[in-house]
């Protein structure tokens, strides 16, 4: 029997791997990543429409006055949003659906879908937080240690979420993000159809019907 999905938010610090682990994560059955909408410019390699709807605050503007996002927020100069209706066409046809998003938006998630599933994932250690920001050899030495300073403040909100998830081993992290999910879609509040229906097997089954 089909049920909806299971709408789940991932965050965590910038360095902590979510972003390959969700990536991981999506290739399984079922899955779906959502795709934000962005004013920001597109970096090397993006392409609209994969990684983000690339916008103009003109266009991102309308679209917030129209209602369609679940949330939006401002980060570094920039408009970041979710729309909406990709995602609930993919919860309604079963689909778990992936919300990669920064702290403020995640929060927002919440009031709008209690139901929501809050994902923080970690380093397993603040040292390996640095090492990895410092391995990827993208950023300078003032960048990493701005990235640090905003995990310091970010760190602060990981009690509002509803599981944390260390990113030890990528596996691993995968599999863990992967169990909880699916032990979220198991719950008996989510699958009251299948119960009516089991209800009703039951009754004609007595009856003699079936
Ligand atoms: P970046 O510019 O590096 O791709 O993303 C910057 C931050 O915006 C990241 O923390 C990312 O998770 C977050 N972000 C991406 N999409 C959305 C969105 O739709 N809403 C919110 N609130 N944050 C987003």
């Amino acid at each position: 029997m089909s049920r909806r999905g299971i709408l789940t938010v991932v965050s965590g610090f910038s360095g902590a791997g979510k972003g390959t682990v969700m990536k991981e994560l999506v290739k399984k059955p079922d899955y779906k990543l959502s795709i934000s909408a962005t004013t920001r410019l597109p970096r090397e390699g993006e392409i609209d429409g994969r990684e983000y709807f690339f916008l103009t605050r003109e266009k991102f503007e309308s679209m917030i006055e129209t209602g369609q996002f679940i949330e939006h927020a401002e980060y570094v100069g920039n408009y970041y949003g979710t729309p909406k209706q990709y995602v609930e066409e993919q919860l309604e046809a079963g689909y778990n659906v992936i919300l990669e998003i920064e702290i403020q938006g995640a929060l927002h998630v919440k009031e709008v879908f209690p139901d929501a599933l809050l994902l923080f994932i970690v380093p397993p250690s603040a040292k390996t937080l640095k090492e990895r920001l410092i391995n990827r050899g993208t950023e300078d030495e003032a960048a990493v240690q701005k990235r640090m300073n905003r995990a310091v403040e970010e760190s602060q909100f990981m009690e509002k979420y509803d599981y944390l998830v260390v990113n030890d081993k990528l596996n691993e992290c995968v599999e863990a993000v992967h169990h909880i999910i699916l032990s979220q879609r198991d719950k008996v509040k989510y699958n009251t159809g299948f119960i009516c229906e089991m209800q009703r097997q039951l009754k004609a089954v007595q009856e003699g019907d079936l």
